[in-house]
C-alpha cells in the first residue's frame, strides 16, 4: 500500500477543502465509479460514525444530512477536495441482533467491498466505553477475507478517564493483532472535544491523491 508521507499542514489543508455528497448508493450499479482513492468507515450503529465524519470535515450536517432512521440502509460517497472519496458504510446494529445485523451489513457493504480497486482502508469504528462486540470480530474477520485493510478508530474517547482508555487500547490492539488485515496502529478519537481529530486527519491525507496544486509548475 502506497502511503505518502504527510505532515500536519498537509492533512489540515486537505480537510479545510470542500467536502460535498456525492451519491447515495443502495445497489451496486449505482455505486459511483472509483475515481478517487477511497476510505470507508464501518462501525456499530450508534458507534458515532456520523459524528466522527462531519468531526474530520468540519461540517456538521453532512454525514447526518443523509442519514434517515429507519430508511434504506445506503453506502454514501463523499468528495473531499478532489482528492479522497470519504464512504459512509450502513452502521451494522447493536449486539442483540448482532449476527443477523452483521449478515445483512455483510451483504449489503459486500458489494460495495469487492473489487473496489480505489479502497485504500476502512476505518472500523469502536466506542471506547462499550469496547469489541461479537459483531466487530465478525466484520474484522470478513475484512480479512474480503483482504480490505482496516483501521480501528475509537470513538467517544472524551467518556473515559485517561487509564481507562489506555486500558481499552490495549485490549483492541490485542485482539485486532489477530487480525491479518489490521493496521496496527489503534487511534483513539472524540467528535467531542476533539480528541485524534488531527492524528485520524494525518493517517487519511497519507492516503489520499496528491496536492496538484502544490506540484505545478510556477508559471
Ligand atoms: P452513528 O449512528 O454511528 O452515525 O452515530 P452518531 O454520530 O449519530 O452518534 C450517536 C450518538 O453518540 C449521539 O447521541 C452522539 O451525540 C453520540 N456521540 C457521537 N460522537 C461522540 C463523542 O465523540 N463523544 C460522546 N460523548 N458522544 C458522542
Amino acid at each position: 500500500m502506497n502511503e505518502r508521507r504527510v505532515d500536519a499542514d498537509d492533512a489540515r489543508r486537505l480537510f479545510a477543502q470542500a467536502c460535498s455528497f456525492v451519491a447515495a448508493a443502495v445497489e451496486p450499479k449505482a455505486l459511483p465509479p472509483p475515481t478517487l482513492p477511497e476510505v470507508a468507515f464501518a462501525g456499530r450503529s450508534n458507534v458515532g460514525k456520523s459524528s466522527l465524519i462531519n468531526a474530520l470535515v468540519g461540517h456538521k450536517g453532512l454525514a447526518r444530512a443523509s442519514k434517515t432512521p429507519g430508511a434504506t440502509k445506503t453506502v454514501n460517497f463523499f468528495d473531499l477536495g478532489g482528492r479522497l472519496m470519504l464512504v459512509d458504510l450502513p452502521g451494522y446494529g447493536y449486539a442483540q441482533v448482532g449476527r443477523a445485523r452483521v449478515r445483512e451489513w455483510t451483504r449489503l457493504a459486500h458489494d460495495y467491498l469487492r473489487g473496489r480497486q480505489k479502497l485504500r482502508r476502512i476505518c472500523l469504528l469502536i466506542d471506547a466505553r462499550v469496547g469489541l462486540k461479537d459483531s466487530d470480530e465478525e466484520t474484522m474477520k470478513r475484512l480479512d477475507e474480503a483482504a480490505v485493510s482496516f483501521q480501528v478508530v475509537l470513538t467517544k474517547a472524551d467518556e473515559l478517564s485517561p487509564a481507562d482508555l489506555v486500558a481499552v487500547i490495549e485490549s483492541v490492539r490485542v485482539a485486532a493483532a489477530k487480525h491479518v488485515a489490521a493496521h496496527p496502529e489503534i487511534i483513539a478519537t472524540s467528535s467531542h472535544d476533539g480528541t485524534g481529530i488531527e492524528g485520524l486527519r494525518c493517517a487519511l491525507a497519507a492516503l489520499a491523491a496528491p496536492d496538484q496544486s502544490r506540484y505545478s509548475p510556477r508559471p
